[in-house]
């Protein structure tokens, strides 16, 4: 198994390279990969922030076949170099994308179950919305890999941000994901998950426990603010992440009002206060 280090071109199977960009982090682990994928032409997946080297080694790689440049969502870590690249590679190179957001302006916009290469290359993208309301995974279908982006990652949590974040789109998109009969994923952060059920069903469990753990709090507490709940409902998540994991937990409280098992006077505020329905 290469390592994740930045910089330096590892090739993953006969279709795939990842360069990993140089900015890791508490919320992008060893950096953000990203692929090349394709023979004769190729598609770049995320090619991350704006990074000078890091996009020399990208185009180094792409050795004169990248065709494409993916993204699969507008986060900073992920698409800024997007535009860059594009601009360097000339014309003949389309940026694609779900949608025209944070400053990235696609040559094509792709929905849910449009291909993106050629011939020799069938990515299927699909709408996957959850971390980001405009995320994509891309399939390549010759080798039934995911490439997951921010969706599912390897190592770093995945925050669902309200209000562009939802965690009902969330749990729905992973439903989705796991139907595919996939290989392996090769995620937007960490190495490459060569048991896709086995980590969805992870994700998926930890997410109903931690409703469950949201349910229990607030009943106890019988009325509370995400940021009286999270320390209880998070205790087992170091203090630091606290901050962070303020808005996965109110993302789980809107999913909880939606359902209509909790209540609030503005589920659109953060400082809101939350009741048992
Ligand atoms: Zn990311």
């Amino acid at each position: 198994m290469p390592e994740l280090r930045a910089g330096v071109a590892e090739v993953l199977s006969e279709r795939v390279v990842r360069v990993v960009a140089p900015n890791p982090g508490m919320m992008t682990g060893p950096g953000t990969n990203t692929y090349l994928v394709g023979k004769d032409e190729v598609a770049v997946i995320d090619p991350g922030p704006d990074d000078a080297g890091h996009l020399d080694a990208v185009a180094e790689a792409g050795a004169g076949r990248i065709r494409w440049i993916a993204v699969t969502h507008t986060h900073s870590d992920h698409a800024p170099g997007a535009v860059v690249l594009r601009r360097r590679l000339g014309p003949e190179v389309s940026l694609v994308a779900h949608s025209a957001r944070d400053g990235l302006v696609p040559d094509e916009l792709v929905t849910d179950g449009q291909r993106v290469g050629g011939p020799g290359l069938h990515l299927r993208a699909l709408h996957t919305p959850g971390h980001a309301s405009n995320h994509l995974c891309f399939l390549l279908e010759e080798e039934r890999l995911l490439f997951s982006g921010d969706h599912i990652m390897n190592g770093s949590t995945v925050v669902i941000s309200p209000p562009d974040g939802d965690m009902s789109a969330y749990l729905a998109s992973l439903e989705r994901v796991r139907g595919l009969d996939l290989a392996a994923i090769a995620p937007g952060h960490g190495a490459v998950i060569n048991d896709p059920e086995a980590k969805i069903d992870e994700y998926l469990s930890h997410r109903f426990a931690r409703e469950r753990a949201v349910v229990a709090a607030l009943a106890g507490a019988g009325e509370a603010t995400v940021d009286h709940l999270v320390a209880q409902v998070y205790a087992d998540v170091r203090p630091q992440l606290h901050p962070v994991a303020r808005f996965s937990l109110w993302a789980h409280l809107r999913k909880l009002a939606a359902e209509g098992r909790v209540t609030a006077g503005d589920v659109d505020d953060l400082d809101t206060t939350w009741r048992p329905a």
